[in-house]
């Protein structure tokens, strides 16, 4: 790879999403830890559509420190996956480190990710030694976590985690993806050729509150089983195949009695709930398959993943992106 020689080695991105309360002991935090790895490093704050003051406190670091922080601003709430995206994007690094903007992954602990790379690995995931959320968040994510792993084949220990460091190789392959609605950890896992973990702390967010909803966070489980597999529709088609073969049975059996003992009409109840039952799996399925034809629906129909209004960064050279459609030209 040929990279420019003034290239950061280290680029952290950052998805911002309201977090006013926090920026300030983030920035206290982050800054003299990188300062301490002694690298050349830069910090990429993606503001995703923020209603607060973040973008006026991220601005204002921007000018405090011109040299290391860029800022893309997103001109609506995408997400934090795509905030990421745009993030490697706009990032020159040769290691990428992702984190949350709530300090929950401790900045101390990317010299611990930046080292692992250096070892060789392109894509350095992580295990949160005591996870300081709440009980059911917690049992969960577990829950579900297992679940995919046997779906998806993909093996994250600790899917809910964004403190982690990735290879510009697989940076470079993520950035030639399209996906509309994707789970960064999971993409990168699928392109990474020397994949490993390690345990880091965790704390409680410094300030505000989660930005995950219930709902969203099923969202982000739909993204992450319906788009990396299609086992659930393979297990859907299978289930169909048994019940097709049992409901076929049922009919013979029927019939003989039918034959033997002439018409009945007990069970009728019975027939209600075995009915009713089925039709709950039909709509289940028909609900699967709507996961995966809206899917193709905002695939094909092939708008801008993201809209960045301007990126915050100092040097002369405009950045050109093809796939989240930004031309964006310095402020400066
Ligand atoms: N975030 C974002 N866009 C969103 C939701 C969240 O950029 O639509 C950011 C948020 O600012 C934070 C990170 O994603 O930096 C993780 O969000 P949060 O801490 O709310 O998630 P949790 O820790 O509860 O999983
Ligand atoms: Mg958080």
């Amino acid at each position: 790879m040929n990279r420019e020689p003034h290239f950061p080695e280290v680029s952290v991105v950052i998805p911002v999403y309201n977090e006013q309360d926090g920026l300030a002991t983030l920035f206290a935090r982050l800054y003299p830890a990188l300062d301490k790895l002694g690298t050349s490093y830069e910090i990429v704050f993606v503001n995703d559509g923020s209603r607060d003051q973040s973008v006026a406190i991220l601005a204002e670091q921007f000018r405090a420190r011109p040299d290391v922080t860029r800022v893309v601003l997103f001109n609506g709430n995408y997400g934090q996956h795509m905030a990421i995206l745009a993030g490697f994007e706009a990032s020159r690094g040769q290691i990428m480190i992702t984190l949350d903007a709530d300090l929950q992954n401790p900045p101390e602990e990317i010299g611990n990710l930046v080292a692992k790379i250096r070892e060789g690995h392109d894509y350095v995931g992580s295990i949160r030694r005591k996870r300081k959320d709440s009980v059911w968040r917690t049992y969960a994510s577990k829950a579900m976590n297992r679940l995919r792993e046997k779906i998806t084949n993909i093996k994250i220990t600790d899917q809910g985690n964004m403190l982690r460091a990735y290879g510009r190789n697989v940076v470079d392959l993520m950035n030639q993806c399209a996906e509309v609605n994707t789970f960064v950890p999971a993409l990168a896992y699928r392109f990474a050729r020397n994949p490993t973990e390690i345990v880091v702390e965790h704390e409680e967010r410094s300030a505000g509150e989660s930005k995950y909803s219930l709902y969203s966070l099923i969202r982000l489980n739909f993204d992450l089983v319906t788009g990396f597999s299609l086992v659930p529709l393979q297990m859907f088609s299978m289930l169909g195949m048994l019940m097709s073969f049992a409901s076929a049975t049922l009919v013979l059996v029927l019939v003989v009695r039918r034959l033997f003992m002439g018409a009945e009409a007990e069970g009728v109840f019975t027939l209600f709930a075995i009915a009713f039952f089925f039709m709950g799996v039909i709509l289940f399925g028909i609900g699967l398959l709507g996961e995966y034809v809206g899917r193709i629906f905002q695939q094909v129909r092939a708008r801008p993943r993201y809209v960045v209004q301007t990126i915050l960064q100092q040097e002369a050279e405009p950045v050109v992106s093809l796939r989240g459609n930004m031309t964006v030209f310095p402020t400066k």
